[in-house]
């Protein structure tokens, strides 16, 4: 069997910096699995620009950005297996693959980083009241149908969620020809980018209606058309506000879920709000040096952040590869939080051998306003930071200051709180 000293599952933007920052921190040995025939992810199929403001200070389209971090790692002469793909992780590291060439593989890892991305919610999970016709897709089908296929899946389309695919495909459909009428939202707030708002929808005036839900999809072969309604407090249609779209498309976006059927077959601690594994600050989770980072650690709404954490990863799995002594036994601090925060990543901090400050992320469950996020480790401020607004949307981050960490050894919790800036 082929042992490597860092072996990393998927090639998109996780699984890429990841890599590439096991190979700068002097690790000689990897091997990078995807089961595309590209590398680059999700990336390949996002042609608009957006991506890369905060790592290249310029917009670049998905697979632009995909491509100078592809490029970056043939330079490594790392090992790569495309079209390969891990059906099965075991807690001593072997890991088994298949492709059409060289049929089951096994191979043996020092340290693993998991980075398999998400998949959408589909309509199964979502139980949507109606007939089944052809018609209804989720927006990520869409956009592959779109951009890379050449396809058009309609002409006429309802959009049920308002997360970043599904705005961004609310302008890519009306680009390419076709009439959006409305974008729908259960929730009060959108899910999406602020950005994406203003750029996909308003600039186009395609309709967001917050509160609403689709109550009836109907067609016999392919969608004809689909009832919205209001919804209450409790997320429950509201009689008489009913509205009904003729139209042939119904496209969902309605929320990622991190790709976890190896990392829960692997026996890793789950975390049931992200769909991820548990991972302290160095992105390890509860096995030994299987590590995690992208979509398949939590959901992210920008790719920047994804390869900013997945560096980490690839750092951490490198030294854990090296045996380091630090990931030998750890003491790992609890990450506490108030109620506005839905779940911080890491949920734990480990001091020892801390050689940088610690970046927790975070989301929150609803939208608050002029809002003060303070870090404290007992009563001492770690950090604190004021903002004007944040929404469920938005991933929100705060930094532990290395100088700061240094001084609470024996600390038993750090706490993240959100309270009003008066
Ligand atoms: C539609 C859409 C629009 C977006 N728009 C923007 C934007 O404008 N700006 C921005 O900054 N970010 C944007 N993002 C976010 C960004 O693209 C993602 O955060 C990023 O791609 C996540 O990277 P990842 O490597 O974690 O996952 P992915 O890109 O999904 O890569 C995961 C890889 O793992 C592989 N894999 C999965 N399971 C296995 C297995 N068992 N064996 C082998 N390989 C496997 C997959 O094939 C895939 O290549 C967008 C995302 C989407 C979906």
């Amino acid at each position: 069997m082929t042992c490597y000293e860092v072996v990393v599952i998927g090639g998109g933007p996780a699984g890429l910096a990841a890599a590439i920052s096991a190979y700068e921190n002097g690790c000689r040995s990897i091997l990078l699995i995807e089961r595309d025939k590209k590398l680059g992810g999700i990336l390949n199929q996002c042609i608009h620009n957006g991506f890369g403001l905060h790592t290249f200070k310029e917009e670049l389209t998905g697979p632009e950005y995909a491509d100078r971090y592809s490029r970056r790692f043939y330079e490594t002469g790392a090992d790569l297996m495309l079209q390969t793909t891990v059906l099965d992780i075991s807690e001593d590291k072997v890991i088994r693959a298949i492709n059409e060439k060289d049929g089951l593989v096994t191979v043996k890892a020092k340290a693993i980083v998991l980075s398999m991305g998400c998949r959408e919610r589909s309509r199964g999970a979502l139980n949507i009241p109606g007939t089944r016709p052809a018609g209804v897709y989720s927006a990520g089908t869409a956009q592959k149908l779109v951009n890379i296929d050449g396809k058009m899946p309609g002409k006429k389309v309802v959009i049920l969620g308002s997360g970043d695919i599904g705005l961004i495909m609310a302008r890519r459909m009306t680009l390419e020809g076709a009439k959006v009428l409305a974008v729908v939202e259960l929730m009060p707030y959108s899910g999406g980018l602020k950005r994406n708002i203003v750029q996909c929808l308003e600039d186009f005036d395609i309709p967001l209606y917050l509160s609403h839900t689709v109550t009836k999809v109907e067609g016999e072969n392919r969608v004809e058309a689909v009832t919205v309604s209001e919804v209450d407090e409790n997320r429950k249609p509201i009689q008489g506000t009913e509205i009904r779209y003729e139209c042939d498309t119904l496209l969902l976006s309605c929320g990622l879920i991190p790709e976890n059927e190896l990392t829960q077959g692997l026996g890793a601690s789950m975390n049931k709000v992200t769909n991820g594994p548990v991972v302290d600050s160095d992105l390890e989770t509860s096995i030994p040096g299987v590590f995690a980072c992208g979509n398949v650690l939590h959901v992210h709404d920008l790719v920047d952040f994804v390869s900013e954490e997945a560096s980490d990863a690839g750092r951490n799995a490198a030294m854990y590869a090296a045996a380091e002594p630090r990931y030998k036994v750890k003491t790992k601090i609890p990450v506490k939080f108030s109620k506005e925060i839905r779940y911080t990543v890491p949920s734990s901090v480990v001091l020892a051998g801390i050689s940088e400050d610690i970046k927790l992320r975070f989301r929150v469950g609803n939208i608050y306003r002029y809002k003060k996020v303070t870090a404290l480790a007992g009563d001492r401020v770690l950090a604190k930071k004021i903002r004007k607004v944040m929404t469920p949307g938005e991933m929100e981050e705060i930094v532990l200051p290395i100088g700061k960490l240094k001084d609470i050894k024996g600390a038993l919790e750090i706490t993240i709180t959100v309270e009003d800036n008066d």
